[in-house]
């Protein structure tokens, strides 16, 4: 198996619109593990059309609590139960995740203890485990490495930009973040940074369709990150790649990809991805041991 990375769900933010994107969610296969980070609606039939087998969910990671990054961590534990899970899952998020299962799984007592009874399946509740986590090292495995820094969303706290690192390669995710400095050492020399990104033409276009206008406007300008200063962070990380998702606007007639890549352009001249649902990139090889670059 090659080790790749899908990016699932690129659309920021939890609304849908014909024909548009979907909510964020990501796929990392790495040194044999196979990780989805961030759950927001749509994460189960993408894993699905990415080929994943349910069967085989194994780690989840919540970058934060809002709903378009964990509305479907719920139902995806649950179709991957129903889709004859037999080995733990172990879903790692912030403060409040736990709370959030306890309460998902309270809300579908009927059907748990029903399958239970009527189809002979093991308890969900014994198959899921739930990992806090806060900044710094999350977890440590076999030479899977999972680092977590805290980032600016206000007025969430608590949420985390997560690296990945394993045999040599790494993947970092920024999570949602306003423009974020400490987010360049964190990412130093990865593969692959995959960073929010907004449009400030967009957002203007955006904020007049949905009617809720200054509020809006000062909200995303507040908590997320520009175009032009995920770019910024990548240059000063001096990443390999750098994958824009969580794109605000992501359906937008008027923006087209040119937009992002011109956002983009004075500070980033390196490989660029803008992220689209379903877009796949393949990771580096592993890089044997005793020869690792980091
Ligand atoms: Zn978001
Ligand atoms: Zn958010």
């Amino acid at each position: 198996m090659t080790d790749r990375l899908v990016l699932l769900g690129t659309k920021g933010g939890p609304a849908l619109r014909p024909g548009g994107p979907w909510p964020t969610s990501s796929l990392l296969e790495i040194g044999g593990r196979s990780i989805v980070i961030d759950c927001g609606l749509g994460v189960t039939r993408a894993l699905t059309e990415a080929g994943v087998n349910l069967k085989s969910l194994d780690l989840v990671f919540i970058t934060h609590l809002h709903s378009d990054h964990v509305l479907e961590l719920g139902p995806l534990l649950h179709t991957a139960w129903t889709a004859g899970l037999a080995e733990p899952v172990t879903v790692y998020g912030p403060a409040g995740t736990d709370h959030y299962w306890q309460k998902f799984v309270q809300s579908l007592e009927f059907d748990i203890e029903i399958r239970i009874d009527d189809e002979g399946r093991p308890d969900i509740r014994d198959l899921v485990r739930i990992e806090e986590f806060t900044e710094g090292a999350a977890l440590d495995a076999g030479g899977f490495v999972v680092t977590a820094l805290r980032v600016e969303h206000p007025p969430v706290s608590e949420c985390f930009a997560l690296r990945f690192d394993h045999g040599g390669r790494s993947v970092v995710f920024s999570a949602d973040t306003a423009y974020f400095e400490g987010l360049a050492a964190f990412a130093v020399g990865a593969d692959i940074l995959v960073h929010e990104a907004m449009l400030e033409k967009g957002v203007d276009r955006l904020v007049e369709r949905t009617g809720n206008g200054a509020r809006l406007r000062e909200h995303l300008f507040a908590s997320h990150t520009l175009a032009q200063d995920a770019a910024r962070i990548a240059s000063q990380a001096e990443v390999k790649h750098l994958v824009l998702h969580h794109l605000i606007p992501a359906d937008d007639p008027e923006i087209s990809e040119d937009d992002w890549r011109a956002a983009v352009r004075t500070n980033w001249g390196g490989e660029l991805t803008i992220a689209r649902d379903g877009t796949e990139l393949r990771l580096p090889n592993e890089v044997p041991q005793g020869k690792g670059a980091r």
